[in-house]
């Protein structure tokens, strides 16, 4: 029987944080799936985007709005913050008092956009249709207002997912609100996203290029410029190119269009920032041949693998002795009733993986957490610090 849940964030809160994984197993032996958070991997990779990057980097909440997480980007120097909702606002505001957050969604109910601007005092709206300008002119009155237009841009065989597909103005459309927000009083952007996971880094300079064409067209000075998310992670079955690639389009795509020094450039990085920064031990509650029955799985913690080809390393824990060095292809079986509930990839673990073992699979940080749902009863809801290497970083 799993642990009542009370009692299971209690007894993972007495024992925050552990010097490594195989410790957590040790003191928590869990049933339930145990979130493993590196903060200083989340750090150095928060500490190295803003290094990097010219300008202004703001979190997206999205990918992993886990209070743990938001605190170790904010230690490290995270102050912005990407937000969609009012939920993720109220949660910026009311734990970092000097955070700031931009409401980047381009879709918006109209008291959100009231609450947003008179309670929580968001200045930044992202809009990507006349409609929604009226909404957020309306709504605002407008007064220290800044637009930021979002553009359509085309899909990216490089990225696992092609944003722009639901969101974006087309070019002359985009042209047309950046005059409109500026007629009507208001500081205005542009923005975009390429897509998550993007391996062409040069796609960011064909999008700024495309910013450029629409400021020609609008005749308008932008105030700010924002890259938006996208830059991938190594994962296990990714060769992607280095950070630094990317921040050398972005610099020769900004160079290109000649700003004024005083536009502010944002990245909205996701992924990036959290996915090594966090795995997850799940336990195997029962071994069929080639396949296994785990305690989490695409309804859970792990549903971005079921929509995409996405590859983690994992290795197995065992506390009462050695898992072999032999190692074989194995079937993950996810804990709900519903035959869909298998990751699609299998994994290379210990050939005489068994029932009781651990599994830690690594660079969960992205998508995970923030996309479970409680089907079935399952839900995975600890959290727990680490400061171990994490398994990708030692292959
Ligand atoms: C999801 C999202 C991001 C983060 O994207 P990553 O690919 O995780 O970096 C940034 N900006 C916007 C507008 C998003 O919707």
């Amino acid at each position: 029987m799993e642990l009542a849940s009370a009692s299971r964030t209690a007894k993972a809160k007495d024992h925050r944080s552990f010097q490594d994984v195989a410790s957590v197993v040790m003191a928590l032996e869990p049933s339930y799936p145990v979130f493993c958070l590196r903060p200083e991997v989340l750090e150095e990779n928060a500490r190295r985007f803003m290094s990097l990057f010219p300008g202004t980097v703001l979190y997206a909440v999205k990918c992993n709005p886990h209070p743990m997480v938001l605190d170790v980007l904010y230690r490290a120097g995270i102050r912005h913050f990407d937000t969609a909702s009012l939920p993720e606002i109220a949660q910026i505001r009311e734990t970092f008092p000097n955070g700031h957050a931009y409401f980047m969604h381009p879709v918006k109910g109209r008291a959100v956009i009231k609450n947003a601007y008179t309670v929580y005092g968001i200045r930044h709206f992202v809009v990507d249709h006349m409609s929604e300008l009226d909404k957020v002119l309306d709504e605002t009155g407008g007064e220290n207002v800044v637009i930021i237009v979002r553009l359509h841009t085309p899909p990216v065989q490089a990225a696992l997912y092609h944003l722009a597909s639901k969101f974006g103005a087309p070019k002359d459309e985009a042209a047309e609100l950046l005059r409109a927000a500026k007629a009507r009083g208001c500081g205005t952007g542009l923005a975009f996203h390429v897509g998550s996971q993007c391996a062409d880094p040069t796609v960011y300079r064909k999008a700024l290029a495309l910013v450029g064409e629409i400021i020609e067209q609008a005749g308008v000075d932008p105030i700010c410029l924002d890259v938006g998310g996208g830059f991938p992670v190594a994962y296990a079955n990714a060769e992607v190119p280095p950070l630094e690639d990317y921040m050398d389009e972005i610099r020769a795509g900004l160079k290109a269009l000649a700003l004024k020094p005083t536009v502010e450039i944002f990245a909205e990085p996701g992924r990036v920032l959290v996915a090594d920064g966090c795995s997850l031990i799940v336990q195997v509650q029962l071994r069929k041949g080639e396949g296994l029955y785990i305690n989490d799985g695409i309804y859970g913690s792990l549903s971005e693998m079921a929509q995409v080809d996405l590859r983690m390393p994992a290795r197995v824990i065992r506390l009462d002795g050695e898992a072999s060095d032999e190692t074989r292809a194995f079937t993950l079986n996810g804990p709900t009733c519903d035959s869909l509930d298998v990751l699609p990839a299998a994994f290379d673990l210990a050939e005489d993986v068994r029932e009781g073992d651990w599994i830690e699979i690594d660079q969960v940080g992205a998508y995970s957490f923030a996309l479970a749902t409680r089907f079935n009863g399952f839900y995975p809801e600890t959290f727990v610090e680490v400061y171990d290497a994490p398994p990708a970083r030692a292959r």
